[in-house]
């Protein structure tokens, strides 16, 4: 009996191990802070709740449209127009079971056995997985902190080659929370508009979670928008991540590539969130902006914090809730006959010695940083920073 080789070299998600790892010792009895999810710890506003116990009680509950209710589709549209200026028609819209699908819909629609993609480091864990998944090999582009963890349009052009079939990033970053300013990304937009046979997939999960200048949609540019895929979702910005909505705007071929996969599938995204992803995309921004205020404070306290840990080298987020610290000043260092020689040893002697869950920077293809996560209280967040500290000091 054995396992197809594709899932016998598919590796469980590093974030997810690493949570699952934090709840174990805590259901052990010990007291672990975990900072390794990727998840806001807000509740879901009550307005969207209340759309969908309506929704229950209007008896939503047969299969939706594969692609999504024409009335989700309209209110990503106007939401694309409203925060992107982006055009798409409903026949450009898939909506799927998180922005997570989404990927791997677009992903597996596009890749064929050898197709290159193109993925900056650091980068969010599941792309080069998923892109393995289809039988794609990444092509790892690395930026560092020194620059911001951005690529430029110069690195990204040198590393097309002519099997490149795509480019996936995230802007904001997760894990680096960095966010690409216009004119990065028109420069980039300007090269990629020389290889019209390269896709871009644009994950902008984090639109909302922003500090300073706003995130710019790649898609915008009208140089690109023929070439471009972008994704979106409700988890991140409405604090919605376990009711699976996310969604795509792309062009038409790609997109009816995806509904015809999800067909196979999952035959669409629970109905009761659909209609409950209505009212929330169509209310104002500035309904959800009492969490990025907050994210924003820890933010800052977290900089604070990070900084005065020696060994630890940070750089300033401008989106997502993550600091992603380069820590490879404390590697070849030992205490109590362990060394550390990596970020993962070091996630690891921090778990056990600090009890605090973070996650190592190699699963996001940086291997000098780790990501901790600042979607917790503030006073979880101070008693964590503490325990790390004392626990590298
Ligand atoms: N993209 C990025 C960059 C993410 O951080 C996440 C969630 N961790 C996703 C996509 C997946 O989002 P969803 O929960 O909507 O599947």
């Amino acid at each position: 009996m054995q396992l197809s080789n594709r899932l016998q070299s598919l590796k469980p998600s590093a974030t997810i191990a690493m949570t699952q790892k934090a709840r174990e010792l805590k259901n052990q009895g010990l007291d672990i802070i975990s900072l390794s999810i990727g998840e806001p710890d807000f509740n879901t506003p009550d307005f969207i709740k209340e759309a969908a116990k309506k929704a229950i009680d209007e008896n939503w509950s047969a299969y939706p449209p594969i692609a999504g209710f024409p009335d989700l589709k309209d209110a990503i549209i106007k939401k694309f127009k409203r925060d992107n200026q982006i055009d798409y028609k409903p026949s450009q819209i898939v909506v799927s079971t998180g922005a997570k699908q989404s990927i791997y819909n677009i992903l597996q629609s596009l890749i064929s056995k050898g197709d290159e993609v193109i993925i900056p480091t650091p980068y969010w864990v599941s792309y080069s997985d998923i892109v393995e998944l289809s039988e794609g090999t990444p092509i790892f582009v690395d930026a560092t902190i020194e620059n911001d963890f951005k690529v430029t349009a110069e690195q990204i052009e040198a590393a097309i080659t002519p099997k490149t079939k795509a480019i996936i990033y995230s802007s904001p970053c997760n894990p680096s929370g960095s966010v690409y300013s216009k004119e990065e990304l028109k420069s980039i937009a300007t090269v990629l508009s020389k290889y019209k046979n390269i896709i871009i997939i644009s994950d902008e999960i984090y639109e909302h979670i922003t500090y300073g200048q706003k995130m710019t949609s790649i898609a915008s540019f009208p140089e690109v928008y023929d070439q471009t895929v972008t994704i979106n979702g409700l988890a991140k910005g409405f604090a919605m991540t376990g009711w699976r909505i996310g969604f795509i705007g792309a062009p038409e071929w790609i997109a009816k590539a995806c509904e015809t996969l999800q067909g196979q599938v999952t035959s669409g995204a629970n109905s009761i969130a659909q209609k409950a992803a209505v009212t929330a995309l169509e209310a104002d921004p500035s309904a959800i902006q009492y969490m990025v205020d907050a994210f924003e404070e820890r933010r800052k306290l977290m900089i604070g914090w990070a900084n005065d840990i020696d060994g630890f080298k940070v750089n300033e987020p401008e989106g997502a809730f993550y600091i992603f610290p380069d820590v490879s000043e404390l590697f070849g260092k030992t205490f109590q006959g362990i060394t550390i020689n990596s970020a993962d040893d070091l996630a690891l002697f921090i778990l056990e010695k600090a009890l605090v869950a973070v996650v190592s920077g190699t699963a996001f293809g940086s291997p000098n940083c780790i990501r901790i996560s600042y979607a917790a209280s503030v006073e979880e967040l101070e008693e964590a920073m503490k325990r790390i500290k004392n626990a590298l000091s």
